[in-house]
């Protein structure tokens, strides 16, 4: 999949996409919240910035940075969303460019358990379960910007 058509790449360059939904964005990657609609409040995604189609791809310095990256990114969803544990996803295959999604798993909510997690995203997509709601989405964000820029 050239970058061109890429629809990673395309939401990286499209400043209305930025400005609603990306978190954070650094030399490697970058951080964003799930566009609408989102599946859930506070699913999060890590992407690399470069077009690359997963870490089999990874330069040395994609390599030596990834543990970090998905560590803190995994931290933020915690501290913002306050889910007891955080999902980390990535099958590359609608856009072949890593995007890893970081998902708060509450352990009172059973549509969100493992594999089930995968019918709550089919059931959103097909309008059967309401996703998230855009003004949540929002706040998250400017919350996790927050938090992000207090961690200096
Ligand atoms: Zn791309």
């Amino acid at each position: 999949m050239p970058v061109e058509t890429c629809a990673i790449c395309q939401l990286h360059g499209d400043p209305a996409a930025r400005e609603r939904f990306e978190i954070e964005r650094s030399e490697l990657w970058v951080l964003r919240h799930h566009p609408d609609p989102a599946p859930l409040p506070g699913w999060i995604l890590l992407d690399s910035r470069r077009h690359c189609s997963g870490p089999v791809d990874f330069s040395e310095a994609e390599a030596s940075d990834w543990g970090r990256a998905v560590r803190d990114a995994s931290d933020l969803v915690k501290q913002i969303t306050g889910c007891d544990r955080v999902y980390a996803i990535a099958f590359g295959e609608g856009a072949q460019h890593l995007h890893l999604h970081l998902i708060p798993r509450h352990l009172d909510d059973p549509a969100s358990k493992a594999w089930a997690v995968a019918d709550l995203y089919r059931a959103m997509d097909s309008g059967d379960r309401a996703a998230a709601d855009p003004s949540v989405v929002a706040s998250l964000v400017d919350r996790c910007r927050s938090w992000i820029s207090a961690q200096g």
